[in-house]
């Protein structure tokens, strides 16, 4: 392949993986194979997999129904049923796929044989008790303690790390008795090391992905082309396929960064990205930012969507099992804190990636990520000089999202990032 050939590689290469994942679920769903279903923040993908069990992520399912334009039919049909419009649209997207059999526009979803969650989101406990309920399924819950406050997070060597990570080792050899029980196989501590092996490759590439975007123009877009990314990211975690794709990923990357290529033709203004997208009009929505020659450089979503990947931690092969129980302590917490206190992370992003402007997008139905925006933007906004927009919509509701009342506020904001520039310009 020709160097030039690399650009957009990522962009397809990602499309095509994810849509062979969920032709393997569908194939499962077919076989009346039953899957596990985790959860983007702590799904222990590396070490179900020593299980050969098929891993359906329901978050990634339902924001899939809203990017190809149907979760409408999908939140009525759960709305119908007796589900609150105000509770997590993802949550009532699942309940739909459940009841229409798994029947999903990217294939079939197969049945839970087993749930696996964390306390990152307190939904994720109750989410996961509808299929409980529904299907008569173990859910398997970890709790993973957090920072004890904004910024006070025990590190490895300090007693209370320590204690946490026994607590999680303990939960983790609960989770393995459970994984052997209904898959009739004995654990294979080698079989995790491989998928450590392959995992610790994709969190080196998510890292540096991330320092890549610090390049001038940047090389990818957080919010679309990182989306993508992030599909591969959960849905390929701690395979062979997804290691090679991150490899390849930061490959292109560094090209384009060494080469001056950015996203937009010109970039007038470096943003991140505060929330969980806008799917119902994905394109659309980031279409009313590049028009001005803005691009998202960075997102906090990149951060707890990974589940904290972007921490780029590096499991111990020799230690499998603590490692892995760490590598699960410090991602999680941190997926936590960049939804809770994220304001120093933003003061951190501003300087290192260059931003002239924070985009804070809080919807209607996630208040776990929403709820305390405007007060850590008032935060932020006290500590430094930087503009910011707050532009409200949903995630997969389109009842609620107003393109027109978006555009209005997204143009005001731009047209002062002009004057801004003139003023500076001047002065
Ligand atoms: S983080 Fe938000 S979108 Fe995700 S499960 Fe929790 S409430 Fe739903």
């Amino acid at each position: 392949m020709t160097a030039s050939a690399m650009v957009g590689r990522g962009n397809t290469e990602g499309a095509r993986l994810v849509r062979a994942w969920f032709a393997e679920l569908t194939q499962a769903a077919e076989e009346g194979r039953p899957s596990v279903y985790v959860f983007v923040m702590g799904s222990l993908a590396e070490l179900l997999r020593v299980f050969d069990f098929p891993i359906a992520f329901p978050e990634i399912n339902s924001l899939q129904t809203a990017v190809r334009h149907v979760a409408h039919e999908y939140l009525n049909q759960a709305e119908d049923y007796g589900y609150s419009p105000d509770i997590c649209g993802y949550v009532k997207a699942d309940v739909a796929t459940q009841l229409r059999g798994g029947a999903h526009p990217l294939g079939r979803i197969p049945k839970p044989g087993l749930a696996v969650a964390t306390n990152a989101c307190n939904t994720y406990i109750k989410w996961a008790e509808i299929w409980e309920r529904m299907y008569k399924i173990p859910v398997f819950t970890i709790d993973v303690p957090g920072s004890r406050a904004a910024g006070l997070r025990p590190q490895p060597g300090d007693p209370d790390f320590d204690n946490d990570r026994r607590y999680v080792v303990g939960q983790l050899r609960e989770l393995i008795r459970e994984c052997e029980r209904l898959s009739g196989r004995p654990f294979d501590i080698d079989r995790l090391r491989e998928h450590l092996g392959h995992a610790n490759t994709m969190l080196r590439g998510w890292r540096r992905l991330l320092e890549l975007n610090q390049a001038r123009p940047s090389v990818f877009n957080a919010l679309s082309d990182g989306t993508i990314y992030l599909g591969v990211a959960n849905g390929l975690r701690g395979t062979p396929e997804g290691a090679r794709y991150f490899d390849e990923l930061v490959e292109e990357m560094e090209y384009k960064a060494a080469q001056g290529i950015g996203t937009l033709t010109e970039e007038t203004s470096r943003l991140v990205f505060v929330g969980v997208p806008c799917y119902p009009i994905f394109r659309r929505f980031n279409e009313l930012f590049t028009s001005w020659g803005g691009t998202f450089v960075n997102s906090t979503y990149l951060w707890f969507a990974s589940g904290g990947s972007n921490v780029g931690y590096q499991y111990d092969l020799a230690h499998p099992l603590e490692s892995l129980a760490e590598g699960l302590l410090i991602g999680v917490r941190d997926a936590m804190d960049s939804m809770f206190f994220q304001d120093t992370i933003l003061l951190d992003m501003v300087d290192q990636y260059h931003i002239d402007g924070i985009v804070y997008h809080p919807i209607k139905s996630c208040r776990t990520v929403s709820t305390g925006l405007a007060d850590t933007r008032r935060a932020l906004m006290q500590r430094r000089d930087i503009p910011s927009l707050f532009i409200e919509s949903d995630m997969m509701d389109r009842r609620v999202v107003s393109e027109a009342q978006l555009k209005n506020r997204i143009d005001a904001f731009f047209e002062g990032l002009a004057s801004r520039r003139r003023q500076a310009a001047a002065g």
